[in-house]
């Protein structure tokens, strides 16, 4: 184990990004994992997933309230999913802005919701909104022995 990746270990978090069913029927894939690689977080879980309805409730269980709910939970399980647990040191809230804003129209040019998509309804991903959110997500959508834990040739490119 490298010593640098050990002295930070308990700054590592997990964020739950996952490409929603517009994103998979777009083809954008490809896209999305490219700039989460390029970024330079590390990928520990992947998988192309139709999602039960109960999975989607419990998900946005706290948006039940809302208005939208019942066709946003149309909309997750309309078609499969791409789960995706990326780790690293701030990925959260890195994850957050390299998403871009949950309306579209108001996400920045060069995130992927301000460069990829117009609509709320079809914003193309979800990304864990707080580390503690990360980790239930993940342990939501990821059974146990889903995740693989390594270490990227790469690391002491990216972490001195
Ligand atoms: P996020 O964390 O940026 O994804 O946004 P929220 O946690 O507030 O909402 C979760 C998801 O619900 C969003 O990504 C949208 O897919 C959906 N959503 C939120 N607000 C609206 C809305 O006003 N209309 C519709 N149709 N969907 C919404
Ligand atoms: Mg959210």
């Amino acid at each position: 184990f490298l010593p640098h990746l050990v002295a930070s270990l308990e700054q590592v978090e997990q964020s739950y990004i996952m490409v929603k069913p517009d994103g998979v029927q777009r083809g954008l894939v490809g896209e999305v994992i490219s700039r989460f690689e390029r970024k330079g977080f590390k990928l520990t879980g992947l998988k192309l997933f139709q999602c039960p309805k109960e999975l989607a409730e419990e998900h946005y269980k706290d948006l039940k309230a809302k208005s939208f709910y019942p066709t946003l939970i149309d909309y997750i399980t309309s078609g499969p999913v791409v789960c995706m647990v990326w780790e690293g040191v701030g990925v959260v809230a890195s994850a957050r802005k390299l998403i871009g804003s949950t309306n579209p129209l108001q996400a920045e040019p060069g995130t992927i919701r301000g460069d990829l998509a117009v609509q709320t309804g079809r914003n193309v991903i979800h990304g864990s909104d707080s580390p503690e959110n990360g980790k239930r997500e993940t342990a939501l959508w990821f059974k146990e022995g889903e995740l693989c834990e390594w270490t990227p040739a790469q690391a002491p490119w990216l972490m001195e």
